[in-house]
């Protein structure tokens, strides 16, 4: 046994160095990032906490498997501009997992110092080096020689950026075909600026097009053209297709079409896409009332919450029928919500809404919930408490209680064989039921995580490259 690995030595010190944030009672009032990134010599400390254990465990939690103890051995060093390459052979967009990747359930969970302290706070390591090589320009790696491959990528999220960048590398022709007006993905339209500033999406994004990926915004793939004029008419020799799950799931309950009530999706995009928190500096308004209310527990609740809060709201509680040990959001981003005051209403659920004379939302009734015994997700089962029901007041309701594939490729692409829940179907690799096309990300697994897409846009690019190599 490894002795490092078991017994971490006594001196090294038990807390992380904390990173430095705007306090609550003044980000509440702009979408400015909350998080602000340590400085050199906080990087340096909180490196110098890392064992550089010889067999680390944190690196089996890392999705796309960087070498994270050869990272922070550069940066200890300050040998910054060989750390981020170091970081950069697995990963072409550490500005952004730094700051939104749950390292609390992936690399970090594994550090061995974890057991007796606080584990290597080794994001906001990842998200100093990327900071330091931005702010002094790119390194463009080396790219392989012309394959004469054409490779199309449906869809600029983190699957699809992921899986251009590595092909592009590898010496193949890469094609984006982006939807949106930006590309990015969740990155631009869903979370917000104060936790993802969007300058730092597009700078990441502008690397990947520097490494020679072609970017065509405002192409929907299923109508703009199909996956099988991709490949039989406009020469493209594999697809991988990185599309998300984009489509906002409802309550089903009476009173849901009222005004004032959203969906998550259409929220976020107004305030992040169309930067409605600028109006009318930018042209899209946005109707924020007095009383918000957030129906969900993840991500996506939080950060509706904390924007509408941005927004101007007087009070925003969020209602979650399960307790805050299922809470699916992270943690770190739990703690930011109720530091700013946002209020968190447990094992509660939505019944009906009730509209004004004029059809607007005004109140909702809620049931309380308990926890029975655990369903297929492996969390205790919410269950209605007969006769609980009561009234919310509200004059804003934000729906985040999860999202599904758009289905347009799946109609429009015969032979692909897709889930009764609307994924497409695909191995390891991402290989699908069709020659030539690949496919990773949300479109496979549901909502799941940027770094989960990441990783697999990185195996499909390794899949589609063996496939094209061994293709006459
Ligand atoms: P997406 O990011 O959804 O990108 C898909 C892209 O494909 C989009 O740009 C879309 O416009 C485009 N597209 C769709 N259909 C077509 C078509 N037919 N033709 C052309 N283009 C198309 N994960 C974390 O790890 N940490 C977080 O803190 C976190 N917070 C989140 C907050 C919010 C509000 C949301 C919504 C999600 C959050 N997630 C978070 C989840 C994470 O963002 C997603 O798991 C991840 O973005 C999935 O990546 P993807 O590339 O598969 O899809
Ligand atoms: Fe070991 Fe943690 Fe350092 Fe990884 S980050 S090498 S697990 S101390």
């Amino acid at each position: 046994m490894v002795v490092a690995e078991s017994k971490p030595q006594p001196k090294v010190k038990k807390k992380a160095v904390p990173i430095p944030k705007q306090p609550p009672e003044v980000r509440k009032h702009n979408f400015n990032e909350v998080a602000l990134g340590y400085t050199e010599e906080q990087a340096l400390e909180e490196a110098s906490r890392c064992l550089q254990c010889p067999q680390p465990q944190c690196v089996k939690g890392c999705p796309v498997e960087i070498d994270i103890p050869a990272f922070i051995k550069l940066l200890r060093e300050g040998k910054y501009e060989e750390g981020i390459k170091k970081i950069k052979e697995k990963n072409s967009l550490p500005a952004i997992c730094g700051r939104v990747c749950p390292q609390e359930e992936q690399c970090q969970k594994y550090c061995v110092l974890g057991k007796v302290g606080d584990p290597v706070s080794i994001g906001r390591l990842e998200r100093f080096l990327a900071d330091w090589e931005r702010a002094r320009g790119f390194t463009i790696p080396e790219r392989a020689p012309p394959t004469g491959k054409k490779v199309a990528i449906i869809g600029a999220g983190p699957a699809g950026l992921t899986a251009a960048a590595d092909l592009a590398k590898l010496g193949h022709e890469v094609v984006i075909f982006e939807a949106l007006h930006l590309p990015g993905g969740v990155l631009v339209y869903g979370i917000p600026e104060f936790r993802l500033p969007k300058s730092i999406v597009q700078a990441e994004v502008d690397y990947i097009r520097k490494l020679g990926v072609e970017l065509k915004l405002g192409y929907l793939i299923g109508r703009t053209y199909t996956i099988p004029e991709l490949l039989k008419e406009r020469g493209f020799d594999a697809v991988f297709i990185g599309t998300g799950a984009g489509l906002p799931q409802f309550l089903g309950v009476p009173g849901e079409n009222l005004g004032g009530i959203y969906s998550a999706n259409e929220f976020l995009i107004r305030v992040n896409l169309m930067k409605s928190y600028a109006f009318p500096e930018y042209d899209t308004p946005i109707r924020i009332g007095k009383h918000v209310v957030v129906i969900g527990g993840g991500n996506v609740a939080m950060d509706s919450a904390r924007s509408a809060l941005r927004l101007g709201a007087e009070q925003v509680c969020i209602v979650y029928r399960r307790s805050r040990e299922e809470m699916p959001a992270r943690k770190e981003e739990i703690e930011n919500a109720e530091e700013e005051g946002i209020i968190c209403k447990f094992l509660a659920a939505p019944t009906r809404f009730i509209g004004d004379e004029k059809g607007w939302v005004k109140q909702m009734e809620c049931i309380q919930m308990e926890l029975g015994p655990p369903d297929e997700s492996g969390r205790r089962r919410p269950v209605p408490v007969k006769g609980s029901e009561f009234l919310m007041d509200t004059d804003t309701v934000i729906i985040a209680i999860g999202r599904t594939p758009n289905p347009i490729i799946q109609r429009t692409t015969e032979g692909l064989a897709v889930t009764k829940w609307g994924t497409i179907v695909a191995d390891e690799n991402g290989k699908t039921s069709l020659e030539g096309v690949y496919a990773g990300g949300d479109i496979v697994t549901g909502e799941a995580t940027v770094i989960s897409a990441m990783g697999a846009g990185k195996r499909a690019a390794r899949a589609i490259h063996e496939y094209l190599m061994s293709k006459k």
